[in-house]
Formats: C-alpha cells, sequence, structure tokens
C-alpha cells in the first residue's frame, strides 16, 4: 500500500497555466488585431471556422457567440416552433431545453443510461411522436452518446439530428469525431470547456450545404444579402478576438484531451493502490468509456452511493479539493418546465444521476502530489461506509 500523501489544495480547473504555455503567441496575436481595429467576424474567423470544420471532420462550420445559440440557431433552421417536440436528455446543463422552449416548442425528456449518462437509445422510440421535430442528444462530460441506434431511429423518422457537441470537441464515436455525426453539431467555447475562449463563444458544425447557408444567415439577423432578410435570426456572431485565441488553442486540443486522459486513468489506478472501494461494495465509481467512444474528459464525473454526496462533497471542501455537481436538477424537474408536467419519478436514472454525481479535478496540469493527494482522499472516504 502506499504511503499517505502530503495534503495539497487541489483546483477544481486552473486555466492560469493553459494560458501561461501559450501567452507570447495569444498577445501578439491580439496586439495585432487590436492594430487592426477589425472585431466582427472577417478573415480571423473564417480562418478558425475552417480549421474546426476540419479537425472535426465536417464540411462547414459557423463560429456561433456561444454554445446556446449554435442550439438555438440549429432549431431555428429546422424550424421548430409551437406545437413541436424536440427529444433530447435531462440529465444536461439548461440550454438545451432552454432554446427549445424559447422557440415556443416543448422539450420532451428520454432517460439516459447510468454508465454513460448519455441518452440511453432503448428509450429514445418510446419517447418519438409525430410531433418530434428534432432530436438533440448531448454528448455529456467529454463522451459522444451512442449514435448509430439514435441515427437509425431519426432516419427512419425522417428527424434531423443536432448533437449537443459542447463538451465535447475532439471525443469521437466509431474513428467519428463528435460533431460530424448528425445533422448539426453544436459546440460552446466557455472558457471551462476543453477548447475554451477568453469569454463565450460558439460554432456550429454540419456537412450540408443548405442547412449551413441557413445558420449562416441566421447568425446575422437572418439577412441574406446586406440589409434584406428572407427570415428572421439574431446577433449569434463570434468576435475576432475570440476566433484568435482559440485558433491558437486548437493545435493543443489533442494533447490537453490525453493529459486529461492520462490523469482520469492515473486517479483510478492511485485510488485502487489507496485500497478504494468501488460503488458496488459501497465505495464509489469512476467514469466507464463506452465501447467504440474516445473520451476527452472535459468533466471526470464520480458516482457515490445514495445519500453519501453530499459527505463526500463536504470531504472535499474541507481538504481544498475542488468539486462541483453537474447537473443537481434534472430539467424535466426545473420550475421553469412546470407546465410540460415533468414529475420525480419520470426519469429514475436522470434523477439518480442528479442526487449521486460529483465532478473532481482532471485538468491536464494537475500535478503529481495533487493526483495522489485527490485518489487518497477519495479512497479514504469510499472504504468508511462499506
Ligand atoms: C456549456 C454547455 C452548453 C452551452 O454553451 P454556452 O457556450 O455556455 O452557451 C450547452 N450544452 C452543454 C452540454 C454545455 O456543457
Amino acid at each position: 500500500m502506499r504511503q499517505i500523501p502530503t495534503p495539497v489544495s487541489v483546483p477544481l480547473l486552473d486555466l492560469r497555466p493553459q494560458y501561461q504555455s501559450i501567452k507570447e503567441e495569444v498577445l501578439r496575436t491580439t496586439a495585432e488585431l487590436f492594430e487592426s481595429q477589425l472585431f466582427i467576424l472577417g478573415a480571423r474567423v473564417e480562418a478558425f471556422e475552417k480549421a474546426v470544420a476540419e479537425y472535426v471532420g465536417a464540411r462547414f462550420a459557423v463560429g456561433m457567440s456561444s454554445g446556446t445559440d449554435a442550439q438555438l440557431a440549429a432549431m431555428m433552421a429546422i424550424g421548430v416552433g409551437p406545437g413541436d417536440e424536440v427529444v433530447t436528455s435531462p440529465y444536461t446543463f439548461f440550454s438545451s431545453a432552454g432554446a427549445v422552449a424559447r422557440l415556443g416548442a416543448r422539450a420532451v425528456f428520454c432517460d439516459i443510461d447510468p454508465a454513460t449518462y448519455n441518452v440511453d437509445p432503448e428509450k429514445l422510440r418510446k419517447v418519438i411522436t409525430p410531433r418530434t421535430k428534432a432530436i438533440q442528444p448531448i454528448h455529456l462530460f467529454g463522451q459522444c452518446a451512442d449514435m448509430d441506434p439514435i441515427l437509425d431511429v431519426a432516419r427512419e423518422k425522417g428527424i434531423p439530428v443536432i448533437e449537443d457537441a459542447c463538451q465535447s470537441l475532439g471525443a469521437a464515436y466509431k474513428g467519428k469525431k463528435a460533431g460530424s455525426l448528425g445533422d448539426f453539431g453544436c459546440f460552446s467555447f466557455f472558457p471551462s470547456k476543453n477548447l475554451g475562449g477568453f469569454g463565450d463563444g460558439g460554432m456550429v458544425t454540419t456537412n450540408d450545404e443548405g442547412w449551413y447557408a441557413k445558420v449562416k444567415a441566421l447568425r446575422t439577423h437572418g439577412e441574406t444579402s446586406r440589409y434584406h432578410h428572407k427570415m428572421v435570426g439574431g446577433n449569434f456572431r463570434l468576435d475576432a478576438l475570440q476566433a484568435a485565441v482559440l485558433h491558437i488553442k486548437l493545435p493543443h486540443l489533442d494533447g490537453w484531451a490525453e493529459g486529461r486522459r492520462r490523469n482520469a486513468h492515473e486517479i483510478q489506478t492511485l485510488f485502487a493502490e489507496f485500497g478504494g472501494r468501488p460503488f458496488a461494495e459501497g465505495g464509489l465509481s469512476f467514469p466507464v468509456e463506452a465501447n467504440g467512444c474516445f473520451h476527452v474528459f472535459n468533466q471526470f464525473v464520480v458516482r457515490v452511493g445514495k445519500g453519501r454526496r453530499e459527505a463526500l462533497k463536504a470531504r472535499l471542501a474541507e481538504r481544498q479539493i475542488g468539486h462541483a455537481v453537474y447537473y443537481p436538477v434534472p430539467l424535466h424537474l426545473q420550475e421553469c418546465f412546470a407546465s410540460w408536467g415533468g414529475k420525480v419519478g419520470d426519469l429514475p436514472e436522470s434523477e439518480r444521476a442528479a442526487n449521486e454525481t460529483v465532478a473532481i479535478p482532471v485538468f491536464p496540469e494537475l500535478t503529481g502530489g495533487q493526483k495522489e493527494f485527490l485518489a487518497f482522499t477519495l479512497a479514504e472516504f469510499s472504504k468508511e461506509n462499506a
């Protein structure tokens, strides 16, 4: 057995070391941009769009103001509106159902697979109705949803698929990257995502030229030529400043993902070496990489048995180990969606996940000592309840 490690504080995420590694290039590039005073769209945004399309393996990419606006614009392009339903996961960030509600439509929730936290394709068919206008699977925490059966149902019924890949740029499913599998891929460059900007940003990817033209027009108020509007859009533009910073970061993304994967693996190995107990024995479980999936660990989420989550959070807080709950309230139980009629018990796996999971640090620059202290703390906790 390993020796008890020295206590050390561990932030959930610290972006400063990453910035130090690219600082000179960022300062040089942003200085050029400030000299040019060209801030809206233009060459830097186009170059970054091209780079992301190539990276993802999609034909087209449109820089957007946020992941939320990417989702909203994809739904607007499809024509989601009053009377329509959009099938999605209840265990995710708010924006997925929020965008549906903003368009006057209704989100219909499909419960998740407890092993991956992504939509369970076996439950999908049952929630599709003649009103289903889009299917929006979430690639949660950095791992793709099981897309083959989802795409099978969607193609059979002729329903477009919007991938919420906001947490999963670089993740892959059977050799294809997130954002290249469905009709639309939506990405976020919120600073805590694996590719994070210096503020908000997002992207829509697609392989279809028609969808591409529509999303691009929607990004500037539905304009098709200057001041001529055939449809109503919004101001969904990505700043040139964000595009410039993100383009500098993009070549590093795979290396950072490898760092996250290595840390995820090391923390689990250390946990076992410290005698940590698995969930089945009253302890704690780590994320599962599903068959055919390449996980990029935007979040590293552990699960503890019923009623133990608050104790784990308290322990981590006491040891100065950063942690967060993603997400404590499944979307069908959000107050603002009460009119959709969701009740406790409707979606048991999503509700269980919302009560049992905690995200812990995994960012690439964690030190060996931090990983040891984190794994030790988890292992110690996992043994107390057995
Ligand atoms: C971050 C995130 C979004 C929204 O992206 P923003 O850029 O913050 O608007 C949507 N879905 C998921 C799963 C996310 O993690």
